[in-house]
């Protein structure tokens, strides 16, 4: 039996592909929510695309069992995995399998706040917590975004363009500054203050104070930010603690080779909990690449997974923005379109980033990139 731990967008493609090559080997997926199949790249612009949370679900676990012919286990936690006797517990049950996949993500960096507000302040990383954060929002106006970074630029877009209030805290001096050049993130953060976002850059939060029903962000430079509600989108780090129990090699990610073996014999892992190479990458399209990749493996093919050049595409439409982070030195340019970075390592391009109209050059430079 080949056995998923995780239904989120890696474990349900893996289990997608898997089929399209082998219709029926039993196969098992075991999830520690409710199974719901859902994008979630979409919980940044559900707002603007007047979404429910449960608009959001595209088919309920029951209905994935059925399109997949696998068993489901939903809210279901698995406690430990014993890679020598190829069985796994989870809810005090003995499972075994012959072929074991680690899908289980990565959880939301949470900052030490102090204050009485600190629990209070939410983290979006599933559709429950989507869920939990627009029933909070509703009949409040003004949200603070602890983060600077791809999410907490997506949901300060997301709530201005919805007719609320964003004020957007981060540690850099521009927004997206850890993924884009400075010159490219002092454009988005014009074109997202020019849409409504606030910005109290350079600072860090320390504390969050509960006012009545506000809060008040307590900054380090003393400057303070009242709200109505705190999102904290300060980033994600794979999960690794199931692997690192059963002895699994760990690192940043859940350690494994181009195969997406790690380096327990059946054991494999892919998504955001996976580190390939030295390499961790929190995003869908790797996952693609991935799962068609470990579905062949899984058959019988050993494959290993290859990464094109893959652009973010970071979801702000008040400044678009699309990048390929690079290795070497950066360059950038201001245009009548918008900002246009390059990446060069000497002479070869090894990664681009572009802003506002500048981004339809995204295919252009793919292709310069991918000829190189
Ligand atoms: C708000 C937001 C916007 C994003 N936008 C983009 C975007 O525009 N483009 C892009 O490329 N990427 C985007 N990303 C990243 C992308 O969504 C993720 O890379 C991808 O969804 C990760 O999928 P995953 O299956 O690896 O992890 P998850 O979706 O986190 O799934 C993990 C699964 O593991 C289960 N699990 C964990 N531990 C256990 C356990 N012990 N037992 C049983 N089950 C367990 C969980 O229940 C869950 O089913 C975004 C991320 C966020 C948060």
């Amino acid at each position: 039996m080949i056995v998923i731990i995780g239904t989120g967008l890696a474990g349900y493609t893996l289990a997608r592909e898997f089929r399209k090559l082998d219709p029926d080997t039993p196969l098992t997926l075991i999830t520690a929510d409710d199974g719901r199949s859902y994008s979630k790249p979409m919980l940044s612009n559900g707002l603007a695309k007047q979404k429910t949370p449960d608009q959001l679900a595209m088919a309920d676990a029951s209905r994935m069992a059925a399109q997949l012919n696998a068993t489901l286990l939903t809210d279901t936690r698995v406690e430990t995995i014993d890679t020598v006797g190829h069985r796994l517990v989870a809810n005090g049950e003995v499972i075994e399998y012959r072929k074991l996949v680690l899908a289980v993500g990565a959880s939301p960096i949470r900052l030490p706040l102090k204050g009485d507000g600190a629990d209070d302040v939410l983290h979006v990383n599933d559709l429950t917590n989507y869920a939990v954060f627009r029933a909070r929002l509703e009949g409040k106006k003004r949200v603070a975004i602890i983060g600077a970074g791809l999410i907490g630029c997506e949901f300060a877009n997301d709530l201005v363009s919805s007719g609320y209030q964003a004020v957007v805290m981060g540690l850099g001096d521009t927004p997206l500054d850890t993924l884009i050049p400075a010159a490219a993130g002092a454009d988005v953060k014009a074109g997202l203050a020019e849409a409504g976002v606030e910005f109290r850059l350079g600072a860090s939060a320390q504390m969050v104070e509960k006012h009545g029903n506000a809060y008040r962000v307590v900054l380090d430079k003393g400057e303070a930010v009242d709200a109505d509600l705190v999102l904290s989108a300060i980033g994600l780090r794979p999960d690794v603690r199931l692997a690192q129990a059963a002895g699994i090699t760990v690192n940043r990610g859940i350690v494994t080779n181009a195969n997406l073996q790690t380096s327990a014999t059946d054991v494999y892992a892919l998504g955001d909990c996976a580190e390939v190479e030295g390499v961790v990458r929190l995003y869908v399209m790797p996952i693609m690449q991935g799962a068609r990749a470990l579905a062949k493996t899984l058959v019988g093919e050993t494959t290993a997974a290859s990464y094109p050049v893959m652009p973010v595409v970071i979801k702000t439409p008040a400044r678009p923005v699309v990048v390929v982070p690079g290795e070497g030195e950066w360059t950038c340019a201001a245009t009548d379109a918008g900002v246009r970075c390059e990446c060069r390592d000497g002479e070869s391009l090894t990664g681009f980033c572009l802003t506002g109209d500048a981004v339809s050059e995204k295919q252009a430079l793919t292709a310069a990139m991918t000829q190189a």
